[in-house]
Parts: C-alpha cells; sequence; structure tokens
C-alpha cells in the first residue's frame, strides 16, 4: 500500500528524506507543493524526475473525486459528495460568509454516536477519516471553486473527538505555516459532548473555538435524542466547559437544534438560560433540519425567535443559524445516503 503524502507532517516528510538519502530542503519543498493542494507528482515542478518516479514507488497523493455538487440557487453553498480512494463517499458543505469562504468538513465515514435526529448516524460508523483526507476535502474544493478557504468547521458527518489523533494532526497541518495557515481561531471544533476527550483538547491549549451540541436542557430528555449523554450528562459537561473557557480563555458555542413540541418551549428556554448564564457561552439555535428517516419536525420562526428572546434576559447572546443551502438536502449525511441508498 502506498502511503498518502498528505498525511505527512513536515518532520515526517524530511525524516521520509532521510531514509531515502535524499537530501532535507526536498521534504520542504514537496511540504509546500502537497498544501498547495496539487493533484499529481508531475506538478511539482522544481523536484527532479528521478526524485518523482522514486517517490511515487511508494508514495501518493490521495485525491478525491467529485461525484456531485449541489449548488444553492440562493446563497453560494456548494454540497459536495466526494470519492476516496476506497470508494467510501464523504460529505463536506463550502458556505459563503461575509468574513471568509468556510468549509464544514467530515471526519470519520458516518458516525457511531446515534443522535436520534441525525442523519449520519443512519448506517452507523464505517471507518475513520486520515488527516490527509480532512485536508484533502479542503483542496478539492478549492480547487473545484477556485476560492481561497479561510476558515474550517468539524461539523460535517462523524464525531472529530472519538477520531482524536487524526484530527489533531489534521489541525496542526491546515494551520502549519508553510501550509494552507489557516488560523486555530478560523476553526470550530463540534462535539457531542465526549468529556474525556475535552479534557484532552484543554491540555492542547489551542485556541480554536469549541462548540457543544447540548440540545435539551434535562439528562432524560438529551439521552433519548443523544444517547452519548447516557455516559457523558450534561453536569459533567458542563463542568467540562467551564474548564475549557477558563485555560483557554475562549468563548464557547452550545448548539441547541429546537425540535417542534420536543425541546422549543419557553420553559425549555428558562431551564437553558439557568443552565448557561455562568458559562462565557454563544448560543446557536438551529431549526432541525428535517430528515426523511426521522420524523421530527423544526421549531417556527416565531418560537425560534421567542427562544431567542428568553435566553437575553440571562445576558446569553443566541444567533438562529441562517438555514444556508437549505434547498439541497444540507443536513450531515443526507447526501451520502442519498447516494447509500441508490448504489446497494
Ligand atoms: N459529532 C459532532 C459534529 C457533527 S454534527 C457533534 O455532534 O457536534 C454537527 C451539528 O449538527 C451538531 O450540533 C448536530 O447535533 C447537528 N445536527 C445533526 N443532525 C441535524 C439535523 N437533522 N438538523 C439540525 N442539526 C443537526
Amino acid at each position: 500500500m502506498k502511503k498518502d503524502l498528505r498525511d505527512f507532517e513536515l518532520d515526517e516528510l524530511v525524516e521520509v528524506m532521510k531514509t531515502e538519502k535524499i537530501p532535507a530542503f526536498r521534504g520542504k519543498q514537496i511540504f509546500e507543493w502537497i498544501h498547495k493542494g496539487v493533484a499529481s507528482f508531475d506538478d511539482m515542478n522544481n523536484i527532479p524526475k528521478n526524485l518523482k518516479a522514486s517517490l511515487d514507488e511508494n508514495y501518493m497523493i490521495s485525491n478525491m473525486k467529485v461525484v456531485e455538487v449541489m449548488k444553492s440557487s440562493s446563497d453560494g453553498t456548494r454540497k459536495y459528495l466526494l470519492q476516496l480512494q476506497d470508494g467510501n463517499v464523504i460529505e463536506c458543505v463550502f458556505m459563503k460568509y461575509k468574513h471568509g469562504n468556510t468549509l464544514c468538513i467530515s471526519t470519520q465515514v458516518g458516525c457511531r454516536m446515534k443522535c436520534s435526529f441525525c442523519a449520519s448516524t443512519i448506517h452507523g460508523l464505517e471507518r475513520q477519516l486520515s488527516a490527509g483526507e480532512m485536508l484533502g476535502q479542503i483542496f478539492t474544493v478549492q480547487a473545484d471553486t477556485g476560492e481561497r478557504i479561510s476558515n474550517v468547521v468539524l461539523m460535517g458527518s462523524g464525531e472529530p473527538l472519538d477520531n482524536y489523533d487524526n484530527v489533531m494532526k489534521f489541525l496542526r497541518l491546515v494551520n502549519h505555516p508553510k501550509g494552507l495557515n489557516i488560523s486555530m481561531r478560523s476553526i470550530t471544533l463540534s462535539t457531542c459532548g465526549l468529556v474525556p476527550k475535552i479534557k484532552e483538547l484543554i491540555k492542547e491549549k489551542l485556541q480554536l473555538t469549541l462548540a457543544i451540541s447540548l440540545h435539551a436542557t434535562s439528562d432524560e430528555k438529551r439521552s433519548t435524542l443523544m444517547p452519548v449523554n447516557k455516559s457523558y450528562p450534561i453536569k459533567e459537561l458542563l463542568d467540562v466547559c467551564k474548564e475549557y473557557t477558563k485555560f483557554t480563555g475562549r468563548r464557547i458555542t452550545f448548539e441547541y437544534a429546537l425540535i417542534a413540541s420536543e425541546n422549543d418551549s419557553e420553559e425549555e428556554a428558562h431551564k437553558l438560560g439557568k443552565l448557561l448564564k455562568d458559562i462565557h457561552c454563544h448560543v446557536n439555535l438551529i431549526p432541525i433540519n428535517p430528515v426523511k428517516e426521522k420524523d421530527y419536525k423544526a421549531t417556527s420562526n416565531e418560537n425560534a425567535r421567542a427562544f431567542q428572546a428568553v435566553l437575553k434576559k440571562y445576558h446569553i447572546e443566541a444567533t438562529i443559524r441562517r438555514e444556508l443551502g437549505s434547498d439541497i438536502d444540507a443536513a450531515c449525511g443526507q447526501l451520502r445516503n442519498k447516494h447509500i441508498d441508490t448504489t446497494l
């Protein structure tokens, strides 16, 4: 099996050069080419032909194939279905914001967290994505759109903290000054709340934005929506969130998907306000994206605004997520599921 050069950190590449008896500066050059997003060794025009040929014996660049692109007619959002080298397919979503282009990437093929409202988990976890495959989503979309991506959100399919080591490697790679050089402050990592992994993350001392999928105010309700809550209940989760803000100085984002008649009453908003009032945070209210396999309905705009107004009373800033690309099946996992269902 050839190794994917997108998966190598700079010092690892220099090490590879050493073992192949090639001068170290070539490692730096190759690293720079890889992170410019080249699709083949042929494009590396300051690398000698014989070196390219010998690299080709053991190494490769794991290009992805664009299987489908769905373009929103209203806001420039593009949803990609990408095929990996082993035939698996993943999704990522390109969004245009005033502050720059954002790519929402997948961190796993499928997911094993079993959140009841989520399309990504329906077929379970197929496999972990490598750091190179996370980067590859950025290179592929930059090449397709011709636009630079300045912000990354780890909020596509998969649970990033369930693929911890590869995600940390991806963060180092995407942040590298000789690579894409995307600052940690332009990266958001979203988790369903794997408490021990959040503790590990605190120790990394990264300046990224941590987003927590909360979605309910009682353990009883949260455990029905998100089985992970049975292992790491709300109190434990919020305690570790407080630690995170204390150690990093960063504000936490709480995601709260508003589901009609499930968790969207004013009473729930008051409970949420009380739970979060002492945490340096921001709340993202997301009218749920209905998934065809599940029987949940989105809250009304009126309800969403009333919920937001209650949080304001607790001095909690809340935004109602602009539904980018809602005309193109944008809930995570829906495009992949459609693909799997039609190819089975
Ligand atoms: N596993 C991570 C990241 C992926 S999901 C996490 O749980 O945070 C990204 C966000 O989308 C999470 O907040 C998730 O709960 C939410 N989500 C999943 N399915 C959704 C749906 N159908 N409608 C709205 N939000 C959804």
